[in-house]
């Protein structure tokens, strides 16, 4: 570790809220998927700054629609209009295949926090009293930090210590379709739910689950939420995770990959329930900044190219080969499961709570890497990934793996 290195790590332990804990290096620059720490030590990208960075670093046409917005105009408010917000709202609109109207804010935890709101609205114009607006969403779910988000995510770790929580919310298990008609009742406004549960461990919803949820929310007049923060925008090989299983929500939130490391979050919703935040019911003063939505826009256009989406499919057939390679020779995986480049690699029961050694060796010989949970090896690299980097990553855990276990011998 250089001088300036060990500096700003020791400033970071002084100065920041302590609600993370980086690794000891400074990311500087970065092209395509590899990145350079301030050292000038190169780093393969297999995190994409948490399922974000789309369309890798430093790409030129985001970087060209960034520098014309950024020479025009940065920030109206929502008192005003600009013309990037509504192209794109026309655009994933177009793109979404069941959506009438968008909402933007800034972040994933925001349009959660949209959705919940609306969902409760919704349940209230149709004459329901406040003990009949429930959510329900999932055991391992993740859906942000807000105390509204914290509380529809249905993991304990995560609430410790913030109670009093929201009421309102109850959860069920995933991918249980007795379990979840057990918790399911007439009082049930939406339900909540990520077609592939991402920071819980990459676990995909099984065939006919999501088909199931929207069957019953259609019983009662429930709305069906799908986050799609993490899976959305080509993630999966398809635009939207949801079309893998043909079932539409009524509203879909989107943040991380939309704006490929510029923040902006949206809420799209269905005809039925589009107009039900009316005026003066919800808002945000930074919501469909112009520059985000410019960058967005060329985001959008980009991963929604076939060409692109191909890309996934077989960068993630690569990676998983790769990965089933690496298991034979380190005997590590009970399991590779996810969809298209999001990928969990689960350690085997003997490696429980071991994801993040796994994570310092990786930083250590030039690979950035996720855990999901303590227990789960996370790969939600740049879905513009080319196959030499994919193979230089796997090269790079090949000689990780090698460390850690001679590190365990030691
Ligand atoms: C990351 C994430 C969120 C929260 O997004 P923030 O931008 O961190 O608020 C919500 N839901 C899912 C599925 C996510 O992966």
């Amino acid at each position: 570790m250089s001088r300036c290195t060990a500096e700003l790590v020791s400033s970071a332990h002084r100065h920041l809220v302590p609600t993370y804990r980086q690794r000891a290096l400074v990311l500087d620059r970065g092209h395509g998927s590899r990145m350079w720490d301030i050292d000038g030590r190169e780093y393969v990208d297999f995190a994409a700054g948490i399922a974000v960075s789309a369309l890798g670093h430093g790409d030129a046409d985001i970087l060209a629609a960034l520098h014309e917005q950024a020479g025009k105009i940065w920030h109206t408010s929502n008192i005003f209009y600009s013309e990037p917000p509504l192209r794109l709202a026309e655009e994933l609109v177009a793109a979404s295949g069941f959506a009438s109207r968008v909402f933007f804010c800034n972040s994933g935890a925001e349009a959660n926090e949209a959705a919940i709101k609306l969902v409760r609205r919704h349940a209230a114009n149709a004459g329901r009293p406040p003990g009949r607006r429930t959510l329900i969403t999932f055991h391992g779910s993740f859906h942000g930090r807000t105390l509204a988000t914290v509380t529809a995510t249905a993991q304990p770790k995560y609430q410790q210590g913030f109670e009093p929580l929201p009421a309102g919310f109850r959860y069920a298990p995933f991918n249980d379709i007795a379990g979840f008609d057990a918790v399911f009742g007439d009082d049930v406004a939406g339900v909540l739910v990520e077609p592939v549960q991402g920071e819980g461990g990459v676990v995909p919803a099984d065939p006919g689950f999501l088909a199931h949820l929207r069957a019953r929310c259609d019983d009662v007049g429930a709305l069906l939420v799908f986050d799609e923060i993490q899976t959305g925008v080509g993630r999966s090989g398809k635009l939207w995770t949801h079309q893998w299983d043909g079932v539409s929500p009524d509203v879909m939130t989107l943040a991380k990959g939309l704006g490929c490391g510029f923040p902006i979050g949206a809420m799209l919703v269905a005809e039925g329930a589009a107009e039900t935040l009316e005026f003066g019911s919800h808002g945000t003063t930074f919501g469909g900044n112009p520059l985000a939505a410019a960058v967005a826009r060329v985001a959008l256009r980009k991963l929604s190219d076939p060409v692109l989406l191909s890309n996934v499919e077989t960068q993630a057939r690569a990676l998983r080969e790769g990965l089933h390679a690496l298991d034979k020779k380190h005997r590590v995986f009970a399991e590779v499961r996810g969809r298209g480049l999001m990928l969990g690699a689960v350690l085997r029961p003997e490696f429980a709570g071991r994801a993040a050694d796994i994570l310092d060796h990786a930083a250590n010989v030039g690979l950035l890497l996720l855990q999901a949970g303590s227990d789960v090896l996370r790969f939600v690299p740049a879905l513009n990934i080319e196959a030499a980097d994919v193979a230089e990553g796997l090269a790079r855990l090949d000689a990780a793996l090698s460390a850690w276990a001679t590190a365990r011998q030691g």
